[in-house]
C-alpha cells in the first residue's frame, strides 16, 4: 500500500559504493547532488535521534523492442480513430504531438523512441505507454490488442476503468461490481471493486470471481469507504 510522507526532501543521488557488514546487510555508499543542510538532517530526525529514508533507485536500461511495439499499436490505433481519412493524422505527427504533451506534463526533456539514440528509458517508456492508454481510454479510442496485454501499470489501469466506467476486460461501458478476486479478508467499510460491462460480469459470475480475474489476468481494487464513496460521485 502506498504511503503518502507529508514531509519530505528529495534529493538526486548517485550509488558510488555497495558493501556487506558483519550482520550480512547490505550498505550502499550514496553520494548527493547537493548537501543535506544540518537544519534539515536536524528536523527529520526522530526524538530517538534516528533518521529514515526512502530509497528509489532508477531503471535505466533503454526502452525494450517490446515497448516501442507497444507505442507504435497504440498511436496506429489512434491514428485510426482520429477523422475521415481526410483529415487524419499521421503516425508520425501524433506520435511527436503526444510526446510533446506527455513530457510538458512530466516536466521532462523530450525523448526519441528510436532504438538507436536511447534516451528513453524503460521508466519513461512504460510512463508514456500508461500516458496513452490513459488518453485512449478517456476518449474512447478503440484498441487492436487487449488491453490487458498493453498495461504497463495493471493497477492504474484497473482504477482508471473504474472512474472512467470502462471494462476492465475489454474497455466496452460497463458497470462497478463489487467483486471476490483477491482472496482478502472481508472487513466493514472496505470493498473490492472492478468495472465490468454486462457480458464480463456474466462470465465472471459463472465461471466464479477468481477464475474469471486469474483467466482474464485482473484483479479486484480495494478501497476504503473514502474512496469507495467518491468512486460512486464519479458520474
Ligand atoms: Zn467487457
Amino acid at each position: 500500500m502506498e504511503t503518502k510522507i507529508e514531509n519530505a526532501t528529495n534529493i538526486l543521488s548517485k550509488v558510488t559504493g555497495s558493501v556487506f557488514n558483519k550482520e550480512g546487510q547490505q550498505q550502499l555508499l550514496i553520494t548527493l547532488d547537493e548537501p543535506i543542510i544540518g537544519y534539515q538532517l536536524e528536523r527529520y530526525t526522530n526524538s530517538k535521534g534516528e533518521l529514515y529514508g526512502e530509497f528509489t533507485l532508477f531503471d535505466n536500461r533503454i526502452i525494450t523492442v517490446h515497448q516501442r511495439k507497444k507505442i507504435h499499436a497504440i498511436l496506429s490505433d489512434i491514428v485510426n480513430s482520429s477523422g475521415d481519412g481526410k483529415n487524419a493524422y499521421d503516425i508520425k505527427s501524433i506520435k511527436e504531438d503526444m510526446k510533446l504533451i506527455f513530457c510538458k506534463s512530466k516536466g521532462i526533456d523530450e525523448f526519441s523512441t528510436s532504438e538507436l539514440t536511447g534516451d528513453c528509458t524503460v521508466t519513461v517508456a512504460s510512463e508514456f505507454i500508461t500516458f496513452l492508454l490513459d488518453f485512449c481510454l478517456e476518449y474512447g479510442v478503440p484498441l487492436s490488442d487487449p488491453p490487458i496485454e498493453l498495461a504497463e501499470d495493471l493497477k492504474h489501469q484497473l482504477i482508471m476503468c473504474l472512474y472512467e466506467r470502462k471494462c476492465a476486460v475489454c474497455w466496452q461501458p460497463g458497470m462497478v461490481h463489487k467483486v471476490t478476486t483477491t482472496g482478502a479478508k472481508k472487513i466493514p467499510g472496505r470493498h473490492e471493486v472492478m468495472c465490468l460491462c454486462s457480458n464480463h460480469y456474466q462470465e465472471a459470475e459463472s465461471i466464479g470471481h477468481k477464475s474469471f480475474a486469474d483467466k482474464q489476468h485482473v484483479l479486484g481494487i480495494l478501497m476504503n469507504q473514502e474512496q469507495f464513496m467518491k468512486l460512486k460521485n464519479t458520474r
